[in-house]
């Protein structure tokens, strides 16, 4: 988005690695390492170029202001809100020479902020955000103190924009927030995400909705069974279960027991034959014991995801489980992470193993050295090797056989 705004003006985007007139960082601060990343980097900009114009914004931003008021090779800090107006805060500076601070305190913004002019970066896929914020308090996570209250985006401006992003003749759009799930709790009227896909599906041109990831608990018999009957709404979803341990779960401050979790995965399994669960999981959450970890695996192999995404856990200065005793010690978390991994590569292969001789629905999104890869809707990687042009296409192909990661398919004449 930044990009597209400084594109706009006829600025030259460079890497972050070479020589610069202004350097954006727009950091993170999901933990403290990537807040560490971030200030490592906005100090290592300024050495390449030292009379260059070091711009912060991002998340670290929004939770970080004092520390940042000491790095002096910074000349403008500005709050997630102000990123719609970055390039104007840029220009005032090169005018002026004055340096700024501009932080909105997000646990006031009571409203989504509209980024004005829609950008488009891929061919095939559009990434359509449409809430902002969580009101969750998980006890690792810093998003709610750095994002503030759920802030959904109003419905006609999503719809606005996805029509535009059909008629760009762009075919799948991914829906994201930080917490969608959370879509219209701040609205006066009831509306809620499931209103909201039924609307995207009439829009013609488009072809699938993928959901980026979804709070578990917002799976209900209404919601998944209104949902499967929107036939653009891929059966690819992302559940984040983080543990399979209810002690550990209610450490986490997660909202829902494992017994509640499998009932949702058995309704969504019952809803969508072919679905695809994929999930993140956070190894050595802090008094996690061998038997806490052997639960949480034990479910993992019931449950059967896709994907597992591990994270192993990281205390986030500001939260309440940094403080918490018990915490685990790294080779421990390396080892119960390693075993996931493994567990996940598993269940992919075994996933993947199961499309070998079936045809599959694949939309071609690139193409590099004459192999175009793509998804089917439910999120099974396809390479093709063929010299017809087929980017942004839906081709039915047939699955010969597993790479790694993907399957190699040939378009069946
Ligand atoms: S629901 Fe997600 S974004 Fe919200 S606090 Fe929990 S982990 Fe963070």
């Amino acid at each position: 988005m930044i990009q597209k705004f400084l594109e706009t003006k006829k600025y030259d985007i460079v890497e972050h690695t070479e020589k610069a007139d202004i350097y954006i960082i727009n950091t993170c601060t999901v933990t403290n390492m990537s807040d560490r990343k971030s200030r490592q980097m906005l100090r290592r900009v300024k050495e390449l170029n030292p009379n260059s114009i070091v711009v912060a914004c991002g998340c670290y931003v929004q939770v970080a202001k004092e520390e940042l008021k000491k790095i002096k090779e910074i000349e403008l800090v500005l709050g997630n809100n102000e990123k719609k107006n970055i390039v104007g805060y840029i220009e005032n500076y090169i005018a002026e020479n004055v340096k700024k601070l501009k932080i909105e305190d997000v646990m006031n913004q009571k409203d989504f902020v509209e980024f004005g002019e829609i950008t488009f970066s891929e061919k095939t896929r559009a990434v359509i955000k449409i809430q902002d914020g969580c009101d969750r308090f998980c006890s690792y996570c810093i998003i709610p103190y750095a994002r503030g209250r759920v802030r959904s985006r109003r419905p006609e401006n999503v719809i606005k924009e996805v029509k535009k992003i059909a008629e760009n003749g762009i075919k799948e759009i991914v829906i994201t927030g930080i917490h969608i799930a959370s879509y219209g709790k701040d609205f006066k009227e009831n509306y809620q995400l499931i209103d909201l896909l039924e609307e995207l599906n009439k829009i013609d041109g488009i072809a699938r909705i993928r959901l980026g990831s979804l709070e578990p608990l917002i799976i209900t018999e209404e919601f998944i069974s209104r949902l499967s009957k929107l036939k653009k709404v891929c059966d690819h979803f992302h559940l984040s279960l983080q543990s399979g341990c209810d002690e550990t779960l209610k450490r986490m401050n997660r909202r829902y027991t494992v017994e509640q979790f499998i009932n949702i995965v058995d309704l969504i399994r019952k809803y969508y034959k072919n679905v695809n669960l994929t999930t993140d999981i956070i190894v050595g959450f802090p008094q996690e014991t061998d038997e806490e970890f052997e639960q949480t695996y034990k479910f993992l192999e019931k449950i059967k995801f896709y994907k597992m995404h591990i994270f192993k856990y990281s205390p986030r200065k500001g939260t309440k489980a940094a403080k918490m005793e018990g915490q685990i010690d790294g080779k421990t978390k390396e080892e119960r992470s390693q075993k996931l991994i493994e567990l996940s590569n598993k269940f992919e292969k075994e996933y993947n193993e199961k499309y070998i001789g079936k045809k599959i629905k694949v939309l071609f999104e690139e193409q590099k050295n004459g192999v175009y890869k793509g998804h089917t809707t439910n999120y099974i990687l396809a390479y093709c090797n063929t010299k017809e042009k087929i980017e942004n296409n839906i081709l039915e192909v047939e699955c010969e056989k597993i790479e790694g990661d993907h399957v190699i398919t040939k378009i069946k004449n």
